[in-house]
């Protein structure tokens, strides 16, 4: 008889729109606006010379998407981590104390679109996530939410990982936004399993 959570989430998370989609609802990593989340790379944003005529030069790149142009140094954006494939920053509307992105430095599509051999750049993003939470003073790492947001629920095509912690501390809605294996959020366990069970690139 008692009205028991389950519902009261259910209907919740219609109304929300969990996802990056999220839009109005808030933390989702559709960063509208301030177009650093991984939502719409925030039109108006991009007021540079009309150079991407210029072909190609960096190629892996795509000029027009925010990721490509942060993971390379082209925003002003503060890096916590930079190497050769990766980079990281902070999601600019955090769900959680702390609440990182992973983007692979070259454009790689979305989570959707990976690919078995891929299974080691996941698990490399991980280790980037991991690390930058240590650099920050966080280390209970079991205590971490890491994952992607699945198509469509995203509009952000640069492949990105989210990274929250203490997984504990996030709030209802964020709870909800990267809810462990719903239909709109993987996580990174679940994804790297998918992967080692397509089928593999018989040749090379
Ligand atoms: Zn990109
Ligand atoms: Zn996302």
């Amino acid at each position: 008889m008692a009205t028991d959570g389950v519902q009261v989430l259910e209907a919740e998370a219609g109304a929300a729109g969990p996802g990056c989609e999220a839009g109005a609802a808030g933390p989702g990593c559709e960063a509208g606006a301030a177009g650093l989340g991984c939502g719409e790379p925030g039109a108006g944003r991009e007021a540079k010379a009309p150079s991407e005529a210029v072909s190609a030069e960096d190629s892996g790149l795509d000029h027009k998407c925010l990721f490509c142009k942060i993971g390379n140094e082209k925003e002003a954006v503060e890096l916590l981590h930079l190497d050769d494939q990766f980079a990281c920053f902070k999601d600019v509307r955090p769900g959680a104390p702390h609440h990182y992105l992973v983007v692979p430095r070259n454009h790689i599509g979305n989570c959707k679109t990976l690919k078995k051999e891929h299974v080691s750049t996941v698990e490399k993003m991980v280790e980037v996530g991991k690390s930058v939470l240590q650099q920050k003073g966080f280390s209970d790492l079991a205590d971490v939410r890491l994952g992607f947001h699945w198509p469509p629920f995203c509009s952000m095509a640069h492949l990105h990982l989210h990274v929250l912690a203490p997984a504990s501390r996030m709030g209802f809605l964020s709870r909800m936004v990267y809810k462990s294996n719903s239909y709109w959020f993987i996580t990174v366990d679940q994804l790297i399993e998918r992967l080692k069970s397509l089928p593999g690139d018989s040749k090379s």
